[in-house]
């Protein structure tokens, strides 16, 4: 039987980021994937790096975002380094176009509501975002620009991790995934795979939006899938520098000169079509944006799913097994939130505390509101 310090279910970037954290901190470590590893939600990903809430129900999370952003230049150059490979690190900035009549009241809430929660805006003109993306449209009213956010090609960085984590000594098993963790009374004693049983002191869980398929996980991680598509744009004439936001859709250019455009977000099961529709959206809104991009060249489309959790917020921590631990549901901001969920599981592997609080996103929370709804049910 297969004996390791550490098993990780899931080979994408947070598997592998664990893989390399706890690899370097001198522990025997293994991801089993149940497919070649890199090939799900970390492939499909949009790569951009920015801890402002999309939504209220986000704000949980800004200061976990906040932490793995500062992490990210060091983050890079270690991956960087002991791979060999490129990652593709932007770090321009983000910039968020206003389109809407109202843009002073509009602005000064956003800028109001990033200070408030200690995150860098400046309001721009629309002259002004204009020098600075000659691309942006006529229609644009006024802008914010994030100047600290950034983002990375995420198919690069998922390949140099994997590299990195194999180079400091993880073993990586690719078509090889987990039917259920082996529970020994209180203890998770490793995973059961689909002909072996694999042994270990820690087992984590990091299989994104699949996590709550492996038998014994669901209560700790009920992730579901949520789809995203993407169309990868080619436009030699136009130059777009950072990240551009609108309402609508988001244009990340890569080092290589594509432009990604996404995302829908859509609850679809596991379910990867690409749709008409789907193209449709997101191709008008980048024109919307950019009307340069008219011109642009399809060069791809695909979709991928996000790791999405009943609160949106994701799963981070040790269970009431000993030896098990969930590092899944990061929904929307994965990418993100890679370096801080390394070191974190790291930190309590080797030390038993952890640098920034997580018990907000404890794979505990969910029995405790079943164990709630059914105390107050009715009789
Ligand atoms: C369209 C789209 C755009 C996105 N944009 C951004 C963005 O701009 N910024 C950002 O921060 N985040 C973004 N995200 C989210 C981010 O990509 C994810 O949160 C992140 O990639 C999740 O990584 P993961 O390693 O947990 O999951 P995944 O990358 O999905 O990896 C899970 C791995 O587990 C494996 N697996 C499945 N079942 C098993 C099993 N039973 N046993 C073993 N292994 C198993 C899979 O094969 C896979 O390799 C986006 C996601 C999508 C889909």
């Amino acid at each position: 039987m297969k004996k390791f310090d550490a098993v990780i279910a899931g080979g994408g970037v947070i598997g592998g980021a664990i893989a390399l954290e706890l690899a370097r901190a001198g522990l025997r470590v293994a991801v089993f994937d149940r497919q070649q590893p890199g090939q799900e939600a970390s492939w499909a990903s949009a790569g951009i790096l920015s801890p402002a809430p999309e939504n209220p129900a986000m704000i949980a999370m800004v200061p976990l975002g906040k932490a793995s952003l500062a992490l990210y230049p060091e983050f890079i150059a270690q991956v960087e380094e002991i791979s060999g490979m490129g990652a593709g690190f932007r770090p321009k900035g983000t910039l968020e176009a206003l389109f809407s009549h109202d843009t002073r009241a509009e602005l000064s809430t956003i800028i109001a509501l990033h200070h408030g929660l200690g995150l860098q805006a400046e309001p721009l003109r629309a002259e002004d975002a204009r020098e600075l993306e000659p691309a942006l449209s006529e229609g644009v009213e006024a802008a914010v620009l994030r100047p600290e956010e950034a983002s990375v090609d995420n198919r690069a960085l998922t390949a140099a991790l994997l590299e990195a984590a194999q180079r400091s000594g993880a073993e990586i098993f690719s078509g090889n995934g987990a039917s259920a963790i082996w529970r020994d009374g209180k203890r998770c004693a490793g995973l059961l795979l689909q002909n072996e049983k694999v042994e270990a002191k820690w087992t984590i869980i990091a299989a994104g939006c699949f996590s709550a398929t492996i038998e014994g996980i669901a209560r700790y991680a009920p992730v579901r899938p949520a789809k995203g598509q993407m169309a990868a744009l080619r436009a030699d004439d136009l130059k777009i520098e950072r990240v551009l936001w609108s309402e609508k859709i988001y244009l990340v250019p890569r080092n290589d000169g594509r432009i990604v455009a996404g995302a829908t977000v859509e609850h679809a099961g596991f379910d990867k079509r690409v749709t008409a529709g789907g193209i449709a959206k997101i191709l008008s809104a980048a024109i919307e944006l950019a009307p340069g991009l008219a011109n642009a060249r399809i060069e791809e489309t695909w979709a991928g799913l996000r790791p999405d959790t009943p609160d949106h917020l994701p799963i981070l921590g040790p269970t009431d097994l000993d030896g098990l631990l969930m590092a899944t549901g990061h929904f929307r901001s994965g990418i993100l939130l890679t370096p801080i969920t390394a070191q974190l599981v790291r930190e309590w592997i080797t030390e038993q505390r952890v640098s920034v609080d997580w018990e907000r996103f404890s794979p505990l929370r969910f029995q405790s509101a079943a164990t709630d709804a059914a105390r107050h049910a009715p009789a």
